[in-house]
């Protein structure tokens, strides 16, 4: 780091800077700390927060042991799926694990691996302005300016929320209790994906529930839909929830969990400049149909350490555009016609392996395999979506 400037504001200089240190701000920069190439490298880590709330419960599949297999606090092999006609699908994961990792325990470990090494440097700041030149990127906070050679922005482009209307777009919005319950009433080893049996009207919302013991659970109402419902609603249809499906029970709520994901296929990944790439939901790294990104930014982290070293344009990783139009095209549905979700969701995990199913989510299968498995989808919602 190099102080230019001993006037009243000071500009300090950076090789990289990366702006918000949530999912992929931390990831891009413990990725950076174990490669060699960077161990020359000065990094600055700017946010606002500090990132001290468990604000989120970050859970994803993958095959066998993974990078973060040391902050995993629960994995389940097995998962339930309910459609609306009270079907009940058992779903085996194998070769796949569904973990999750509490936001805190993510923080705290990446901030740790980070604060042990002197080429980071954390400072607890909004950014206000970014101005980009041909050599070099200017940021400013109102106590700093700082310059760097690279950008990695984790803010969402202003222009998202005038534009987001042009494109294929829903919430994903969710509400949840952490409950403990006064006599075990789940199944430990088994997570429930999706349950259909409760709905809001004319809509796809679902329960979603990760139990930690028979006697402790994080039970999530999500809506994806274009719409969403009030917290006053959320927390009444919760507890209505439990009232019919867990009959009797007795529990207290240890914390609450709400959060808005944008599923949307706004070409996030193209706001990316010569000096600056956006990182995490500001650069794409969020799948469209899914609203997962905790696993899937490690391949853009990948890309994005290799694109360095190459010195490439920095761009991260690009999804075959195929997998773009089968979100969209999910989008769209949702969108449009949001009932006929239930029943394309409950024919995609009724009728396709799990191994071939997380696969296409991970956007890693063959044209003959995601031919297979969209020719077991009703065909009426899609062929509408095409049209529209
Ligand atoms: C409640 C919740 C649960 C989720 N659960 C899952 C899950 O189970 N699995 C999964 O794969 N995905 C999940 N997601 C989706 C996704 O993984 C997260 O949204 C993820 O945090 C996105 O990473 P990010 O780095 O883009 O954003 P964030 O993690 O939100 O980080 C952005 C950071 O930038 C900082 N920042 C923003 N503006 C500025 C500014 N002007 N100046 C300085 N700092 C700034 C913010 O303070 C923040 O720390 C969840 C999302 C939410 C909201």
């Amino acid at each position: 780091m190099v102080n230019t400037n001993t006037d009243e504001i000071q500009t300090l200089h950076f090789d990289y800077i990366i702006i918000g240190s949530g999912v992929a701000g931390l990831q891009l920069a413990v990725a950076m700390s174990k490669h060699h190439f960077f161990c020359a490298k000065k990094i600055a880590i700017i946010d606002f927060s500090k990132k001290k709330d468990n604000d989120k419960t970050f859970c994803f599949w993958e095959k066998g042991i993974g990078k973060w297999d040391n902050l995993v606090s629960k994995s389940w092999h097995q998962a339930y799926f309910y459609s609306s006609e009270n079907k009940e699908l058992r779903i085996d994961l194998t070769p796949y694990t569904y973990k999750k990792i509490q936001a805190l325990d993510f923080y705290n470990y990446c901030i740790s691996v980070l604060k042990k090494n002197t080429q980071f440097s954390f400072f607890y700041e909004k950014v206000d302005t970014v101005t980009e030149t041909d050599n070099t990127v200017c940021v400013n906070t109102n106590q700093y300016n700082f310059s760097c050679s690279h950008l990695f922005d984790s803010r969402i482009p202003e222009h998202f929320k005038d534009q987001k209307k042009a494109y294929a777009y829903v919430d994903q919005s969710f509400s949840g209790f952490e409950i403990e319950t006064n006599t075990p009433v789940f199944n430990k080893d088994n997570f429930t994906m999706m349950d259909y049996r409760f709905t809001w009207k004319n809509s796809t919302s679902f329960m979603y529930i990760l139990p930690e013991s028979g006697s402790k659970a994080l039970v999530e109402y999500t809506f994806f839909a274009p719409f969403t419902i009030s917290a006053t609603e959320f927390e009444t249809q919760l507890k209505n929830y439990l009232n019919i499906f867990f009959k009797g029970i007795k529990y207290t709520i240890k914390k609450k969990e709400t959060g808005v994901i944008p599923m949307t296929n706004f070409p996030f990944n193209k706001q990316h400049t010569l000096r600056t790439t956006k990182i995490g939901t500001a650069g794409g790294w969020v799948k469209a149909s899914t609203g997962y990104s905790f696993k899937r930014s490690e391949k853009f982290v990948n890309s994005i350490i290799q694109q360095l070293i190459a010195q490439k344009p920095v761009i991260g990783h690009q999804p075959a555009a195929r997998f773009q139009f089968y979100d969209q095209l999910l989008l769209k549905i949702l969108e449009k016609q949001n009932t006929k979700g239930p029943e394309i969701f409950y024919k995609m995990y009724k009728n396709t392996h799990p191994a071939v199913f997380f696969k296409f989510l991970d956007e890693e299968t063959t044209l003959l395999e995601e031919l297979k498995l969209i020719l077991k989808l009703p065909y009426l919602p899609f062929i509408k979506a095409l049209i529209q």
